[in-house]
C-alpha cells in the first residue's frame, strides 16, 4: 500500500494511548483497501482521524491531543507509581494514558492508593517471598488489573485479582429525550429500549460501561450509581483459566475487604508442590470462600 506524505502526517498525528497507537496504520491502509484504493489518501487519513474520534469519544481525544502537543493534563500521581521492590503487579487499561473519561479515571484513581496500602498492610510481598520454595519468579507475583469499566480492556480476567468500573445508568429527569436513537444503537449489550418519555434500561444485560451517557448528547443518561465489579483467579499460565466474579456490583470498601480475605485465605493454605499461587488457591478453595 503507498501513501501519500500528507496522510502520513495525519495518520501520525492521531492521539492514541501507547498501546493501540500502531493500528493507526492499518485501519488507515484497511479503509483504503476498501475503497479499491492502493494509494492512503489525505481523505482516507482524515477518516481514520474521526474513526478513532467516534471510538475514543470527544473527552478522551482532546486530553490525548493536549498531552501530544506537550500540554499540562491532570492525570493521577497513582497511574504511574512503579514497585520494583514488591511481589505484585498492578496493570491498568488504557486510561491510564487519558484514552477515557474522567469519570473513569476517578474511579480507578479513587481506588488505587487504598488498594496499594492494603497490598502492604497485609504485607503481600513478604507472604509470597516466604511461600517461594524455588527462585522469585514471575509466576511467584500476585497479579492485580484494574480497569476504569466494564469493557475489561487489560486482562482483569486473567488476573488474579481483576477490578473494573461500574455505572449504573439512569434517566436525568430535567432532560428531554429527542428520540434520536443514539444510545439504542450504541449499546452492544442490547439493554436499552425507548419509550414515549425516553430510555429504558434492561439492567439483566447492561454491563454498566457508561457508554451510553457519553453518546446521549442530550445529557438525559447519567449514572446513577458508581461501583466496582471483582473478578478473582484467573491466569493466562501453561493452565489458562478465566477469572470467576466474587462481586457483580460494590463499593470501594467492599473491594478492599475481598482482597484482605484473598490474601488472608492465601496466607493461611499450605504449599503443596514447588509452587503455591492464589489462581490455584482459588481453584481449589472454591470463589465462594472469597466472598464478603
Ligand atoms: S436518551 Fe439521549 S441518545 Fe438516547 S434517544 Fe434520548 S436523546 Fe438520543
Ligand atoms: S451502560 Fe453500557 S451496557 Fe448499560 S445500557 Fe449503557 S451502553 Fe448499554
Amino acid at each position: 500500500m503507498e501513501w501519500n506524505d500528507d496522510a502520513v502526517k495525519i495518520v501520525e498525528a492521531i492521539p492514541l494511548p501507547p498501546m493501540i497507537a500502531h493500528y493507526a496504520k492499518i485501519d488507515a491502509e484497511r479503509r483504503a483497501r476498501k475503497k479499491g484504493l492502493s494509494c492512503v489518501t489525505t481523505d482516507i487519513a482524515r477518516e481514520t482521524e474521526k474513526g478513532y474520534e467516534d471510538a475514543l469519544g470527544k473527552e478522551a481525544v482532546e486530553l490525548m491531543r493536549k498531552m501530544a502537543a506537550g500540554e499540562e493534563v491532570q492525570l493521577p500521581d497513582s497511574f504511574f507509581v512503579d514497585e520494583p521492590d514488591e511481589l505484585y503487579s498492578i496493570q491498568l487499561c488504557p486510561a491510564k494514558f487519558g484514552a477515557s473519561t474522567m469519570e473513569k479515571r476517578e474511579q480507578m484513581s479513587r481506588l488505587l492508593t487504598p488498594l496499594r496500602a492494603k497490598l502492604k498492610e497485609l504485607g503481600i510481598s513478604r507472604i509470597l517471598t516466604d511461600k517461594a520454595t524455588t527462585s522469585i519468579m514471575s509466576h511467584h507475583v500476585f497479579r492485580v488489573a484494574v480497569n476504569g469499566c466494564s469493557n475489561a480492556c487489560f486482562s482483569p480476567y486473567f488476573s488474579d485479582f481483576g477490578v473494573m468500573g461500574k455505572y449504573r445508568p439512569g434517566v436525568n429527569s430535567g432532560r428531554q429525550c429527542t428520540h434520536c436513537g443514539v444510545c439504542v444503537s450504541y449499546c452492544s449489550e442490547k439493554a436499552i429500549t425507548l419509550d414515549e418519555k425516553g430510555p429504558v434500561f434492561d439492567l439483566q444485560k447492561c454491563v454498566m460501561c457508561a457508554g451510553c451517557a457519553e453518546v446521549c448528547e442530550q445529557g438525559v443518561i447519567c449514572t446513577k450509581e458508581k461501583g466496582y465489579k471483582v473478578v478473582i483467579g484467573g491466569t493466562g499460565s501453561r493452565h489458562p483459566r478465566i477469572a470467576q466474579t466474587v462481586a457483580e456490583f460494590t463499593d470501594l470498601d467492599g473491594v478492599l475487604r475481598i482482597l484482605e480475605k484473598c490474601v488472608r485465605v492465601l496466607e493461611a493454605t499450605p504449599v503443596e508442590g514447588r509452587v503455591i499461587t492464589f489462581r490455584d488457591v482459588v481453584k481449589k478453595r472454591g470463589v465462594e470462600t472469597f466472598k464478603v
